[in-house]
Parts: structure tokens; sequence; C-alpha cells
């Protein structure tokens, strides 16, 4: 089954990029919901890179290849931390 995993490798990079942001950022509620909730949102208006080749080689590739993606990534990502920080119901 490992050889048929397809993944995105811009949803692997938002998800630690997302919690190192979010460490940074004492009155954002950091919980699995809003954490969920501003991935979807970032993710929706990124292109998404999918590698069939999941490990770490093919991740740092991905990462010198697309150094405009991670720019595009941090942008969306805090649009969209805000967007539910503004919206959070439950902190
Ligand atoms: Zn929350």
């Amino acid at each position: 089954m490992v050889d048929e995993l397809l993944v995105n490798v811009v949803e692997e990079v938002a998800r630690f990029t997302l919690d190192d942001m979010l460490t940074r950022m004492d009155d954002v509620c950091a919980c699995d919901i809003c954490k969920t909730d501003m991935l979807a949102i970032a993710l929706n208006h990124l292109t998404p890179h999918y590698s069939s080749r999941p490990d770490g080689q093919a991740y740092s590739k991905a990462g010198m290849q697309f150094d405009q993606a991670r720019v595009d990534l941090i942008r969306e990502l805090t649009k969209a931390i805000w967007i539910v920080h503004e919206n959070c119901k439950h902190a």
C-alpha cells in the first residue's frame, strides 16, 4: 500500500508551518477544530503539489523547487488564522 500512497506535499508542509506559526501567537486558539478550519481555508486557496514518494528527500526537493509556493503558503495561512480567530466562538 505504501507504493500507492499519494501525498499533497503542500498540505504536509502547511500542517507543520501552521503549528509553528501558532506557537508564536498566544491569543489565537490552537485547538484541533480551529486548526482544521485554518488548514481548510488556506488549502482551498493554494495549488496542491502531489508526491507519490512522501519521504524526506522528496519533501526537501519540493521545498527547494517551490519557494514561491512557500511564500503563498504563509500568506494564505496568515489570512486563514485571522479569519478563524475572528469567528472563534469557544475560546
Ligand atoms: Zn478553537
